[in-house]
């Protein structure tokens, strides 16, 4: 299999055209190891040119609704269009299996035809002799749209789609591990949105800051981890510019003690393990009875032990390698730690050799809370499963941690588990699944996982601001 080349550089879109930057920075292929791409690094002059093209944008956007409504399905045919394209850049940058990058692409060309027709109507609330009072939604302006590495595309047009179509333009910058596949959708757009509506730059942590801080910027929906979270919070205080934040998760899944461990296992192992764990919304611990423990924990190792990692360019690959050397590396250490502790390891437990970010799929057990590969969220192929004496004491443990995204409880008898998927302080609790979602359920955290909103009608109120009028009669 040869290895990815990029046919020609992609480039930052500002003000709808190519728009170069001084600085550049390299793109590491995961499954190789080695530079194979650059991007556009962007100083805080370069977005400063961006967050004034969409501000530039806003009026002629804002003001006709069917020229959005046609331009969002136009750029969801253009997306899908090129896919082909655009999956092989995903799964170079990323590390996923080129199948799931195809899969992304769709999606995210689903998102912008779902949002395009939608609209939020104006709504009477009062209508008598006093008053006529109406409510409407009105667009805030350019806002800044951050995203993490694991799903380039997905998160980005989650957001963008209901941004744009509510009004709003936008100023996209990803992650600078996984850089290209949004600057692609840039160039795709191209011509397809009129100029400035959707800016797509990338850079370093330092050019998110520069978004964030931007005067013209007049809302921030971020995704990534609760730390940048926290510091994007505290920026956007300065100016009150809003925020939708999705931030980081370690769902607990609850095992109750009529499930049968095969079913749990198969069920569980996929969810855990997809994007080779790279999902905030993923089981990150696993409560089992003590009496479960054994045939749950063999279960799951066997699932482990089968699991074809490779790079996800070849065809046969179920999962491929961690996104970056700094997150393979947690990972490691912290597997290293829970042995260090006590921790049993029933399968895998190591790194792969070899060039690549690569992590065999690791089962650990007799480990418990206090932990941090339990404690923290290790965003990585590495599940601990960990015994429970009852569903109190699981309850319990699952719901002490600052996190509050998912969880899920696995049973034969679903009314006895939504009674227990209920107790869980989380935003979405599943039952006998985990990390269901779709473009019309609300996706939300608590706690430290997230402020706000995604999916639905909610993600398009969140990128407006309501407007009273009441008329005096
Ligand atoms: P990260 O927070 O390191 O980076 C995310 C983005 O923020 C990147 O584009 C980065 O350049 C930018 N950034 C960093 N510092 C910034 C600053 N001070 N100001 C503005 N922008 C800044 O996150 P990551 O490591 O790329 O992603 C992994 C994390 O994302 C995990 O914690 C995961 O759980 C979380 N995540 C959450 C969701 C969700 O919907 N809740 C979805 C996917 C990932």
């Amino acid at each position: 299999m040869s290895a990815f080349v990029l046919p020609k550089p992609i480039t930052a879109t500002i003000a709808g055209a190519a728009y170069p930057t001084r600085a550049t920075f390299d793109v590491v292929n995961p499954a190789t190891g080695e530079v194979f791409a650059t991007a556009p690094d962007a100083s805080a002059a370069d977005v400063d040119a961006a967050v004034r093209a969409a501000h530039d944008a806003f009026a002629a956007w804002r003001s006709d609704p069917a020229a959005r409504r046609a331009a969002l399905h136009a750029a969801a045919d253009a997306l899908d269009a090129a896919r082909d394209e655009i999956a092989p850049i995903l799964t170079a940058e990323q590390g996923k299996p080129l199948t799931e990058s195809a899969r992304e692409v769709a999606i995210a060309a689903a998102y912008l035809r779902y949002y395009a027709d939608m609209q939020l109507e104006r709504q009477v609330i009062r209508d008598d002799a006093q008053a006529l009072v109406e409510i409407a939604h009105r667009p805030l302006g350019a806002v800044a749209i951050i995203t993490p590495w694991n799903f380039p595309l997905i998160i980005g047009t989650a957001k963008i789609a209901p941004a744009l179509s509510a009004g709003n333009t936008v100023v996209l910058k990803p992650s600078p591990f996984t850089p290209l596949s949004s600057l692609k959708l840039g160039e795709v757009l191209r011509g397809v949105l009129p100029p400035g509506v959707l800016n797509v730059l990338s850079g370093g942590n330092e050019a998110g800051a520069a978004m964030t801080e931007h005067p013209l910027i007049r809302k921030i929906s971020f995704t990534g981890s609760t730390a940048t979270g926290k510091a994007i919070a505290a920026a956007a205080a300065a100016d009150l510019k809003r925020t939708t934040l999705e931030l980081g998760g370690n769902d607990a899944a609850i095992v109750l003690d009529d499930a049968d461990p095969a079913t749990v296992a198969a069920g569980i192992f996929p969810r855990a393990f997809s994007n080779t764990g790279q999902v905030c919304v993923a089981p990150k611990r696993v409560y089992v009875p003590e009496s479960l423990r054994a045939p749950v924990v063999e279960a799951f190792a066997a699932l482990a032990r089968n699991a074809r990692v490779g790079d996800g360019a070849d065809p046969a690959t179920q999962y491929g390698p961690l996104n970056n050397r700094p997150q393979r590396d947690r990972v490691a250490s912290l597997v290293r730690d829970a042995v260090s502790r006590g921790a049993t390891i029933a399968a895998g437990g190591s790194e792969i050799a070899g060039n690549g970010y690569f992590y065999q799929p690791t089962i650990l057990t007799d480990i418990s809370d206090g932990t941090p590969i339990v404690d923290e969220e290790q965003f990585g192929p590495a599940l601990p499963i960990i015994g429970y004496r009852d569903v109190e004491d699981a309850l319990t443990r699952a719901n002490a941690t600052h996190f509050g995204l998912g969880g899920s409880v696995w049973s034969g008898d679903p009314e006895r588990a939504t009674a227990v998927a209920e107790r869980m302080e989380a935003g979405m609790t599943w039952v006998n699944t985990h990390t269901a979602t779709s473009f019309d359920q609300p996706f939300a955290g608590i706690k430290w996982s997230g402020i706000g909103v995604e999916n639905g009608r909610w993600a398009l109120e969140g990128f407006t601001e309501m407007h009273v009028i009441h008329r005096a009669r």
